[in-house]
């Protein structure tokens, strides 16, 4: 374990943790009795805080507010049947903002400070970590620019927050998507493989759009030609054909999820051919026509795996075969999920102890 570094904390005197019904929790709208909190200024991070969840003041002339100056992360905790909790690739995740940071023009965040950060937060709000099944404590890490200026620079102060809400079973409902073929996520050269707000705020419209029409999400596409998949929705997109596990390259304009890194290290295991490659919508809608795209799946965070069940293209919708028992998307969901409870052994050492 970590050596401690010292956090001052002020504890709730009012938890809400009586009005938690684990049963039924619906994502986003409950958050866990405390946050950890900490700022930067003259150069420095400032001494961390654990405090009461609670609104922040900010100035009106936040730079975050304007330009966008602000990054998060998305993360689980789960607790084993011992009642043990620990976290699912933490420093994949500091690595991740960090490279968020640099490419917006902010501080990087000591791993000391995010790692105690996040287990003595966690720690402290261990009771509202939940232990049915599939349930997780889901975890948001985020800086923000807090320089009351509004001339376009990057800010001199910031800060950086964590908190932390317990989320219940996932219900996967199969997906309706369709290529998105005019508006773009993200370019290359652009920020869309950084979690900066900026990019979910753009994706907004797009995917209002095709939700009047019906469809659940969108398969991003290229920005120069419209014809590579980029992700789907703000998850990762998987595909099976003929046997072979097909996604898109990383590139700038490609998230880099821990999701997908996970899932194609578990199919490398298991002898599976992995092929990390453009993959264009004419070869995605051809193995369908053709009997061999046999599953098409998004990768995250909150959901770890949703099934696609029919895709949209250039007007018609196609219907996606119903993936088997022993379809790879289910099995690699199971397997990660034993991981994270213990139920199977972690053998890339994945899990860090809470
Ligand atoms: C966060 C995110 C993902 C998924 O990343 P995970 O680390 O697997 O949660 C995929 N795409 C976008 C655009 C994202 O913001």
């Amino acid at each position: 374990m970590l050596e401690t570094l010292t956090i001052r904390t002020q504890r709730t005197t009012a938890s809400r943790l009586e009005h938690l019904d684990p049963e039924h929790i619906e994502f986003g709208k409950i958050f866990s009795d405390h946050m950890f909190v900490v700022d930067y200024r003259d150069g420095e991070w400032q001494e961390p805080q654990l405090l009461p969840y609670g609104d922040m003041t900010v100035s009106p002339a936040n730079s975050a507010l304007h330009y966008g100056q602000a990054i998060f992360e998305g993360m689980k905790a789960y607790k084993n049947a011992s009642g043990d909790i620990a976290l699912f690739r933490p420093l994949d995740n500091l690595h991740r903002l960090n490279a968020s940071a640099e490419r917006m023009c902010m501080p990087q965040l000591p791993e000391e400070l995010f790692m105690q950060g996040l287990t003595q937060l966690i720690r402290l709000d261990s009771e509202w970590v939940p232990n049915s099944p599939g349930s997780a404590l889901y975890i948001r890490p985020f800086m923000y620019a807090t320089d009351g200026f509004i001339g376009v620079r990057p800010s001199e102060s910031y800060r950086f927050v964590i908190f932390t809400c317990p989320v219940g079973l996932y219900y996967n409902k199969p997906l309706r998507v369709r290529f998105e073929e005019k508006y773009v996520r993200s370019a290359e050269g652009g920020a869309g493989f950084a979690k900066n707000a900026g990019n979910y705020g753009a994706a907004m419209y797009p995917t209002k759009l095709a939700q009047q029409e019906g469809y659940n999400q969108l398969i991003w596409t290229d920005a120069s030609e419209h014809r590579y998949v980029e992700e789907s929705g703000t998850m990762n997109a998987i595909f099976v054909i003929d046997g072979k596990v097909v996604t898109p390259a990383l590139s700038s304009s490609i998230l880099d999820g821990i999701t997908r890194r996970s899932v194609l290290q578990l199919a490398r295991d298991w002898g599976m051919q992995v092929e990390e490659r453009k993959v264009s919508a004419v070869e995605v809608m051809q193995a369908l026509a053709d009997g061999k795209l046999e599953e098409a799946f998004g990768v995250g965070t909150a959901a770890t795996i949703a099934p696609i069940a029919v895709i949209g293209y250039q007007g018609h919708d196609h219907e996606l075969p119903k993936p088997a028992a022993d379809a790879f998307s289910l099995r690699v969901s199971e397997a990660l999920q034993a991981i994270r409870t213990g139920q199977a052994a972690d053998g890339h050492g994945w899990m860090v102890t809470v």
